[in-house]
């Protein structure tokens, strides 16, 4: 049983590995695709004709060196294994490779393996390892560019609906109903409340979205506990930031990362644990 266990593991990590080399291109593109449709949605709002513009979107082009331009072989992306046997460079010009490719891949690896060792033999695995390739996208995603695009909080949040009716989530489905709503308008109250009082935003939409999807798929009970979590990483990275200079032009930290980071707590340990943790339950 242990043995097979680990053998399950070890392939879903392998698993993880690829589609941690894909979250790396939808990382990188996704958002530039949201924007190329942003620019060409307003070409088209004075009337004039958007231009014809070259295809770009998760497949097209193939992957390129960003410094030399050289075409990425397909034995220069298999993940880690190409990073190492590279040494972390290109291979036309030597400019270094970013050190989170490789990364991403190997948490990527690392979650799936975990998802399918804790749950050996069920589909429940499948959902939790979908869960987690999502989150990571989104932390990422909105830690570049402060956005948690629809094209992902979305699905998130129907897919934990479902995998709650499919009973993959041990979550009730009218609890994850009650989760999701409660998830998406309390964040939604607290923004208009603090854009009420400082004329500021404190966070966009899609905070309120993946809040919603956690909703879904922890159940209403898990929401205070993730937000205290998401606060307290928040404070504590914001002053690491802070101290080290790190804080980007006008200090503004985006919330995404730190609540797929009270996700990914809640998934490894339970909400109940957090509670534990921030010294309330
Ligand atoms: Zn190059």
């Amino acid at each position: 049983m242990l043995v097979s266990q680990g053998v399950d593991a070890a392939l879903a990590g392998v698993f993880g590995l690829l589609i941690g080399s894909f979250l790396n291109v939808v990382i990188y593109r996704l958002p530039k695709m949201l924007e190329r449709q942003w620019v060409s949605d307003c070409a088209g709002l004075d009337g004039s004709e958007p231009g014809a513009v070259e295809p770009f979107n998760l497949m097209v082009p193939h992957s390129r060196c960003q410094q030399c331009g050289h075409v990425i072989r397909w034995y220069e992306n298999v993940p880690l294994l190409s990073y190492l046997m590279l040494r972390g460079r290109c291979s036309a010009c030597s400019t270094p490779i970013g050190l989170r490719y490789p990364l991403v891949e190997l948490v990527t690896g690392l979650l799936f393996a975990w998802c399918v060792w804790r749950m050996p033999g069920q589909w429940a695995a499948l959902a939790w390892c979908g869960f987690s390739a999502a989150l990571l996208a989104l932390a990422l995603i909105d830690w570049d560019t402060t956005l948690l695009p629809d094209d992902i909080t979305l699905p998130l949040l129907w897919a934990g609906l479902l995998a709650s009716m499919l009973g993959f989530t041990g979550v009730a489905l009218n609890t994850a109903v009650v989760g999701a709503v409660a998830g998406y308008l309390s964040l939604w109250s607290v923004y208009w409340l603090f854009k009420l009082a400082t004329g500021k935003e404190g966070m966009g939409y899609g905070d309120f979205k993946l809040f919603a999807a956690f909703g879904a798929w922890f159940g209403w009970q898990a929401l205070v506990p993730i937000v205290l979590m998401a606060s307290v990483i928040g404070v504590v990275v914001g002053l690491a930031l802070k101290f080290n200079n790190g804080l980007r032009e006008g200090g503004y930290v985006p919330f995404g990362p730190f609540l797929a980071g009270a996700g990914f707590t809640a998934m490894f340990f339970g909400a109940d644990a957090i509670l534990r943790v921030v010294g309330l339950g």
